[in-house]
């Protein structure tokens, strides 16, 4: 039996897998201790805490100690970027970083810029890529980070990253990557990949929100960053604060599901995402795909519908949980930076809608979703007195 509403937002967050939720669960009751305390309550915290550091570890091939818990992943990209910053201003003043970078890359980067550093956002192709040429050509010999997302929370583009590592490498600058989007959906590992530093969240991978952690590289050669939180010297100094231990529990466990399960996910969730492609460009004329055709993560479909106005295809689609593609984010109505990025005209990334599919999507879904699309769209057009007019020219 299909179930009302549908959710199809996986890009926003995940629903808690049950078994995170399981785990989780006795770290709010009797095992409620602080994992810095020095008697039972607090070993048996510790030991939760290391094994999930344990778990973040090796879902990305890094060690244990160079996993840094935080509160998600806008923490995470804010001690990076400020950190770097800070650590290495005798070094250089110098950011290198890309047009469609999350909000927490882009406003970090803005603010250190009012504090006198230097940020380049690299211009990306029409399918929301940069290139390691690019970035090769962009860093100076002030650039003292670079910071390129692993995969677009909009439009699921997937960047090169192990080029773009292997150039950061070559020129001896640290490489940063948000992998808020790409843990756990694409194949991410620190060493192959030459990342010296990432970011990654546990609602974006069917763990709990308010938690997420910063890979940061020990050795060969060791990172080095600035903390930005004072307090009690957890986290090896660079993040102070009482663990939250549920929340790591959690983290730590849906690291270890995304791991065991990651081949067979990404085939069944790339399927689904091909259907409902299939299903609704094969009926709709004049609906085109936003992004890479290829290079994108196996849940994400962003698609525009000519003539057909955004938000009210989502007022008309009330019973499935949806992003409108254009993402706008202020009063301006003003397409995302992303859709604007991508040089993709204020018409039709007002008229786009954003797919997440994700673990717990079926097939049934999918098909529901294709036709209530049609359905809508077609009825939205017929409405409108822009179709007519472009039907009868
Ligand atoms: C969700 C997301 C973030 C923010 O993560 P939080 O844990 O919610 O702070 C950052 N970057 C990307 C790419 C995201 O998708």
């Amino acid at each position: 039996m299909l179930k009302l509403p549908i959710y199809m937002d996986c890009h926003a967050t995940t629903p808690v897998d049950p078994r995170v939720l399981e785990a989780m669960l006795p770290y709010f009751s009797e095992r409620f201790g602080n994992a810095a305390s020095r008697h039972v309550y607090g070993w048996e915290a510790e030991r939760a805490v290391d094994l999930a550091r344990e778990q973040v570890a090796s879902l990305i091939g890094a060690s244990p100690k160079e996993i840094i818990f935080t509160s998600g992943a806008t923490e995470s990209n804010n001690l990076v970027l400020k950190g770097a910053a800070e650590f290495h201003r005798e070094h250089g003043d110098h950011i290198l970083t890309q047009a469609t970078e999350h909000r927490a890359v882009l406003d970090t980067c803005r603010a250190l810029e009012r504090r006198g550093l230097q940020v380049t956002p690299l211009p990306v192709d029409r399918y929301g890529r940069v290139s390691a040429e690019q970035v090769r050509e962009a860093i100076t010999d002030k650039t003292i980070l670079v910071s390129i997302m692993a995969a677009n929370n909009e439009i699921g583009t997937l960047q090169p990253i192990r080029d773009i590592g292997r150039v950061c490498r070559e020129k001896g600058v640290l490489f940063h990557t948000d992998a808020a989007q790409g843990l756990g959906r694409v194949e991410i590992d620190v060493e192959e990949m030459g990342i010296d530093l990432l970011s990654l969240s546990a609602h974006k991978i069917y763990g709990p929100k308010g938690i997420g952690a910063l890979y940061v590289r020990g050795r060969r050669p060791r990172a080095r960053i600035a903390p930005q939180m004072d307090g009690g010297g957890h986290e090896r100094g660079l993040r102070s604060g009482t663990l939250n231990v549920p929340g790591v529990v959690g983290l730590g466990k849906a690291c270890e599901i995304c791991q065991q399960e990651i081949g067979a996910e990404q085939e069944r969730v790339r399927g689904l995402r091909d259907r409902l492609r299939d299903g609704i460009l094969e009926r709709l004329s004049d609906a085109c795909l936003n992004g890479h055709p290829e290079e994108r993560l196996p849940g994400n479909l962003h698609l525009s519908f000519a003539r057909v106005e955004g938000e009210l295809l989502l007022l008309g689609l009330k019973e499935i949980a949806l992003s409108s593609g254009s993402a706008c984010t202020s009063a301006t109505m003003e397409p995302s930076h992303v859709l604007r990025a991508l040089k993709v005209g204020d018409d039709l990334a007002h008229s786009s809608l954003r797919f997440g599919l994700g673990r717990f999507n079926t097939e049934e879904e999918v098909d529901y979703v294709v036709g209530r699309v049609v359905q809508e769209v077609t009825r939205l057009r017929e409405m409108s007195p822009r179709y007519e007019t472009a039907e009868a020219l």
